[in-house]
């Protein structure tokens, strides 16, 4: 059978990552720049460089997007992390220079759609995809298929008097255990003066550090950034057992740059998970690192394209 080809496009706060990509999941041609004050503009960039590609006829075109999408008329409906998108008709713009199809979906969903086709959830009929970034997302995989819901787990309310949210609601899962809140929080503790080696980075400006300078700092022994990532694992395992007791799934794949410091944030979520979900359904639950990192969500954005075009 000749392989046909779908243009992935995935948005997101920092970064644009496109690539064009065939109907066995293989990356034929990819691309990234940086998403930048004017998003729209980039991804007609993008768009301009991979549609002069003329090496491949593509079939479609899948656009993942970090915020809640109105995915039948392909507007973003809010981006937290992107503001300047919200209220943005993401397919007509990506019409102005391409008349097939366009299909949009959440980042997060699409994710776990990319999971399913070629990564750790090809083999599985349930799980859930959670991703640990900036914010945290959520995309649910059932009977084989993605679920078309908003799937916020990061919005998931944890304490109910707790931090305030982007979102507008206090005590989301995502002000505790994103890595956003574990940067904040070990800022926080600086300022009060506990001792990490984490203060002298950056010469010591300590607002500078990111998310991979602390799961590193803490893979070296780093009391502070130890106990932030533990604590954050804690709080992300309270959200693990509600997803586990409302969606029974047979795997909890987690995706982003905190997962590197696996055996002490995600190893303490796991801890307070089995503490807390019901034994029947955690029993057999997998909670397992994503394997196709940053690629995920374009791969499974031209999924959804093969799945109309094929
Ligand atoms: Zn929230």
């Amino acid at each position: 059978m000749t392989l046909r080809h779908a243009i992935g496009i995935d948005i997101g706060g920092t970064n644009i990552r496109a690539a064009i990509i065939d109907s066995d999941g293989n990356v034929a041609f990819k691309l990234k720049e940086a998403t930048g004050d004017t998003p729209v503009e980039t991804l007609h960039n993008i768009l301009n460089i991979l549609l002069s590609q003329r090496s491949w006829d593509v079939c479609g075109i899948g656009i993942a997007i970090a915020g809640l999408i109105d995915t039948s008329k392909g507007v973003v409906m809010r981006s937290p992390n992107i503001p300047k998108l919200t209220g943005i008709n993401i397919k007509s713009e990506v019409e102005k220079s391409y008349k097939g199809l366009v299909l949009t979906e959440n980042d997060a969903n699409a994710a776990a759609f990319g999971e399913r086709f070629t990564g750790a959830g090809k083999n599985l009929e349930n799980f859930v995809l959670i991703t640990l970034g900036t914010g945290i997302g959520g995309g649910i995989i059932t009977g084989n298929n993605l679920l078309h819901v908003a799937a916020e787990i990061g919005h998931m309310s944890i304490n109910a008097n707790g931090k305030p949210c982007a979102c507008g609601n206090v005590g989301c899962l995502e002000s505790y255990a994103s890595a956003t809140a574990v940067i904040g929080n070990v800022i926080s503790e600086i300022e009060n003066e506990t001792d990490s080696i984490l203060k002298d980075l950056y010469n010591g400006n300590f607002y500078k550090i990111t998310a991979e300078d602390i799961y590193k700092t803490a893979l070296e022994g780093d009391p502070l950034a130890r106990s932030v990532l533990r604590e954050a694992g804690r709080n992300l395992g309270i959200g693990i057992a509600n997803v586990v007791n409302i969606l029974s799934p047979d795997a909890v794949i987690l995706a982003g740059g905190l997962t590197g410091a696996w055996h002490i944030y995600v190893d303490a979520a796991i801890k307070e998970a089995s503490k807390r979900a019901l034994k029947e359904l955690y029993n057999k639950v997998n909670i397992m690192p994503s394997s196709l990192g940053d690629d995920a969500g374009i791969i499974g954005a031209a999924k959804l394209v093969f799945e109309e075009c094929e």
